[in-house]
């Protein structure tokens, strides 16, 4: 079972049941009910805040994407040590010298992508696995590709406990892609190569999209989409400057 047919089961049970007692529904039991909600995830309010002033406020109008910032819980992808900072408008570090990105790099990246219900998408660098939760829940399969193999292991086991089986990882090297399973609908980089791989474009069907930060520098770096036509041409633009972790070489 995929995780969007588990979510449409449990959606359609919640509604069954809000059905079954709207008869004697009353305003002491919503506000129960709404005070249990956040007693059972006190970071909702946060999350709601961190769309509010951060993303929606700046140029994030897709509402899937909208929907999915507020849904999914980033404090469970970050150190316990940190948690304190998820919600914070900044990259926040997740061990051997990796960041999670800021949320509204996170959305920007999901909006230029305009994911699709039917897409196949690759990511690379699984990090913390929060950037393909987030995808996981607008596409109909993510596969993820992570070159430290403790951050692949963590962030396959924190997937799979959140549910998401529709998120596949892989330890190995992003500058390959995965050809097993291309071509991709959609491709999003989550570290900075110096130039654009090759490979990965490659990998992109006719009509498909790729979001990827590039540059040599960390400070030379511009946020890119390429698209390929139906009839195969590459077509790249810039959408603004970023500053991501670099995208190592893997061993050869
Ligand atoms: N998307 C992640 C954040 C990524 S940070 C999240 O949501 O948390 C960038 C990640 O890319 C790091 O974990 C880094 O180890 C990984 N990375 C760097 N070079 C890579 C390569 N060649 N192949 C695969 N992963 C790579």
């Amino acid at each position: 079972m995929t995780h969007e047919n588990r979510s449409a089961f449990s959606g359609s049970v919640f509604r069954a049941s809000l059905y079954a007692s709207s008869r004697v529904i009353s305003l002491p039991a919503l506000l129960a009910a709404a005070l249990l909600a956040c007693a059972q995830d006190p970071y909702r309010a946060l999350r709601e805040r961190m769309v509010r002033e951060q993303i929606a406020s700046r140029d994030i109008k897709n509402p899937d994407v909208l929907r999915v910032m507020r849904e999914v819980p980033r404090h469970l992808f970050i150190p316990e040590s940190l948690r304190a900072q998820a919600y914070e408008d900044h990259p926040v570090p997740i061990g051997y010298g990796q960041t999670i990105s800021q949320p509204y790099i996170v959305a920007l990246m999901t909006q230029l992508l305009e994911p699709a219900k039917d897409h196949k998408a690759l990511e690379i660098g699984t990090g913390s696995g929060y950037q393909a939760a987030v995808l996981a829940r607008l596409v109909k399969h993510v596969y993820t590709i992570e070159i430290i193999p403790e951050l692949a292991r963590s962030a396959a086991a924190r997937l799979k406990e959140l549910g998401y089986l529709n998120v596949t990882v892989r330890h190995g090297d992003g500058y390959l892609g995965w050809p097993e399973e291309a071509p991709f609908d959609r491709i999003i980089v989550t570290a900075a190569p110096p130039e654009l791989p090759q490979t990965l474009v490659d990998q992109l069907k006719p009509g498909g999209k790729l979001v990827a930060p590039v540059g040599r520098t960390v400070f030379g770096q511009e946020l890119i989409v390429v698209d390929k036509t139906q009839d195969g041409k590459i077509r790249r633009r810039s959408v603004i400057p970023v500053m991501f972790v670099p995208m190592v070489p893997g061993k050869r």
